[in-house]
């Protein structure tokens, strides 16, 4: 008998057009074949595995993959078994006041003049004390706001690295001055800057303020100073600043930076002309992942999904990491922050394990319709852990 041959690329074409051909009329069948051998699909494909090609070889490998929760054994196994143990990574959010005025921001009803809060010295310090005592191990301060428009972040940063807490800090990059870099980069584990665009009129129309010279110099500073910190830029990609995808990338690799991370708004999914820019843009910058420096590519940019079924029985992820914004509020997760019905507490009312244990985030978790949330990022850690939890499957032996 002759083997039977694994098909071809344009066997497996055609025995979906097959099937296409029966349902639908023939010129929908050539649409449709036409878009999954030549159109975007094709593309995305195409860069996707060249972007594969390049991550493997990535000095910061998974440095963004989801599931790098799944290596926090010790805390899952005690959620898993029904336990409410502390997170052991937490957002701190300093200050909720920008100096930047982003439209695209998600964050920037909270940057109203009437809030403005900032979380005072006293707080910021002994919240890191009592994180260190809750053997909390990573604290990322962001924002709500731009961090360093609290003076005392880096000093919060100083503290908890003394304490063996490894740290992270988000920023526009803009008020990072000579001092701060040093400091910082033998403090902080990472220092991102957020930073998309290649040239002042662009960042000017996308950040609002004038000082794309002086973010170039804060992160060149930073990437030239003494200590161990990674350093990397966010570029969020829209059709304002898509054309300067590339030469973003060579000015921050130029820098002496680490890494380049591209991403888009995740759940809006990025219209078909727009997609095909960002992809060749992309494909383009992807060539300047090299020994000394990465190009992070979020995988929303090849999928582009528009939305989510959260066949989960409850949010976990919220029992895996919490968000202290500058107003004190604990939330349920960095997505819920603009949203009341997902405050959980306050630091300024209760300690950080009264609000834990306590009846109102119990009240909050139970409540919480799915439903309701945003398209959410950690969709794929809520499936594994589900998955970790509830695994009753009959032939277990198979797989
Ligand atoms: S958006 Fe909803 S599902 Fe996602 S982490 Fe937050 S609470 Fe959980």
């Amino acid at each position: 008998m002759l083997p039977i041959a694994p098909n071809t690329v344009a066997e497996d074409i055609a025995d979906v057009t097959a099937d296409v051909t029966a349902d639908v009329t023939a010129d929908v069948t050539a649409d449709v074949t036409a878009d999954v051998t030549a159109g975007i699909h094709g593309l995305a494909e195409r860069v996707a595995y060249r972007y594969a090609g390049a991550e493997r070889k990535h000095r910061f490998r998974f440095l963004f993959d989801p599931l790098r929760l799944l290596v926090q054994t010790g805390f899952i196994e005690r959620y898993v078994a029904g336990g409410n143990p502390f997170p052991p990574s937490v957002e701190i959010d300093p200050s909720n006041v920008c100096n930047h005025d982003c439209g695209f921001c998600i964050y920037h009803s909270m940057h109203r003049e009437d809030r403005r809060e900032r979380l005072s010295r006293e707080k910021l310090l002994s919240l890191v004390d009592e994180l260190h005592a809750l053997r909390c191990r990573s604290i990322l301060f962001v924002g709500g706001g731009e961090p360093m428009t609290n003076p005392h972040t880096v000093e919060a940063i100083e503290r908890a690295a003394a304490l063996g807490i490894s740290t992270g800090l988000v920023t526009n990059g803009s008020l990072i001055d000579g001092s701060h870099a040093a400091r910082l980069k033998r403090a902080a584990t990472y220092v991102r800057f957020s930073f998309d665009a290649a040239t002042r009129d662009t960042h000017l129309a996308l950040h609002r303020r004038d000082d794309f010279d002086r973010i170039v110099r804060n992160l060149r500073l930073l990437a030239e100073a003494e200590g161990s910190g990674t350093i990397g830029t966010g570029y969020f990609i829209t059709d304002a600043n898509v054309h300067e995808i590339f030469a973003n990338a060579q000015l921050v690799k130029d820098t002496g930076a680490d890494y380049i991370q591209f991403k888009t708004y995740s759940g809006l999914p990025t219209e078909s002309k727009l997609h095909e820019r960002v992809l060749h843009a992309v494909e383009r910058a992807i060539d300047l992942s090299d020994g000394n420096f990465d190009v992070h590519v979020m995988d929303r940019i090849f999928e582009n999904h528009c939305f989510q079924v959260r066949g989960y029985s409850r949010c976990h992820f919220q029992a895996m990491k919490t968000v202290i914004n500058a107003d004190g509020s604990l939330y349920l997760c960095a997505q819920k922050r603009t949203d009341p019905a997902g405050r959980i507490g306050n630091v300024h009312e209760q300690s950080l394990a009264e609000i834990w244990n306590g009846v109102k985030r119990s009240r909050v978790v139970n409540e919480l319709d799915l439903v309701s949330c945003p398209y959410c990022v950690h969709d794929r850690q809520n499936k594994s852990i589900e998955f970790m939890a509830r695994f009753r499957a009959p032939h277990r032996g198979f797989y």
